[in-house]
């Protein structure tokens, strides 16, 4: 249901590989139409967190609900169909093909597996046109045309945003949108995620700690596939735990 107030909430999700607990009995609720980051320090599991709500690791035990309704079983399509979309990082993918084809290519599902298109339209031509009207959208209607490779790395994460946004996902799951991003972009970059996460649930994860304060509206704080400490941005800087763990480093 629309008026669900989690868009996200996950519980005793536990992740394996090799017998490698890489996620132990996560519980995480993403509050509608909030922001909420993902921070923690390397291997801490947040990028498996994103990927077990996507559907794109197999969980050992958990559940995952959207908007209340329980998407544990769905396959990636099915939870992209519900109206979650991840972002990719496309930067070692598609950078012969220009941001055109780059979002064309996402919204194709048999052949690159990327971002199943959830309406029902597969005509080439359709796909085209939403491409065009998701450049607009993030700015990069001006280098349509361009590959990818030719685009700093601030355009770069705005061709991953566009991918994520073919579908038009109320919920989207954003994996280091600032990676690589120079400091002449930040601000421009910033100003994109949060004009792209107007009317929607968005769960993070960035390095950028700065990018993280000034985006979210809570932070989730992961150690060693367990969540640490969850609080608002002030709560998250001034916390002993964290300072230690984290950000005192
Ligand atoms: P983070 O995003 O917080 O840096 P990850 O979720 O990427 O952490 O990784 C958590 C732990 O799980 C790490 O120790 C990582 O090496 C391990 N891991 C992640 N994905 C795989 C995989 N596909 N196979 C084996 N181990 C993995």
């Amino acid at each position: 249901a629309a008026s669900h107030t989690n868009a996200i909430a996950c519980s005793g999700v536990t992740v394996e590989f090799d017998g490698f607990v890489a996620l132990n009995d996560v519980a995480l609720d993403v509050p509608a139409g909030k922001t909420v980051a993902l921070i923690g320090p390397n291997g801490a599991g947040k990028t498996t967190l994103l990927n077990a709500i996507s559907g794109r690791v197999p969980m050992k035990s958990g559940r995952v609900e959207l908007w209340g309704d329980d998407i544990t079983r769905l396959p990636v399509a099915g939870r992209t169909r519900r109206g979650l979309g991840r972002s990719f990082q496309i930067i070692n993918l598609f950078q012969e093909m220009t941001t055109f084809e780059n979002l064309r290519v996402a919204a194709q599902p048999p052949r690159f597996n990327l971002q199943p298109f959830w309406r029902p339209v597969n005509r080439w031509s359709e796909l085209g046109d939403r491409a065009r009207e998701v450049a607009a959208v993030v700015g990069l209607s001006d280098v349509l045309d361009m590959p990818v490779a030719t685009l700093s790395h601030g355009r770069q994460r705005a061709v991953e945003l566009g991918l994520a946004l073919m579908a038009d996902p109320r919920v989207l799951l954003l994996d280091e949108p600032l990676a690589g991003v120079g400091h002449n972009e930040i601000a421009s970059t910033m100003e994109l995620i949060e004009r792209v996460r107007e009317n929607r649930t968005v769960l993070l994860v960035e390095h950028n700690m700065e990018v993280v304060m000034k985006l979210s509206d809570e932070i989730v704080v992961m150690m060693g596939g367990e969540v640490l400490m969850r609080g608002t941005p002030a709560e998250v800087r001034n916390d002993e735990r964290v300072k230690r763990a984290y950000l005192g480093d």
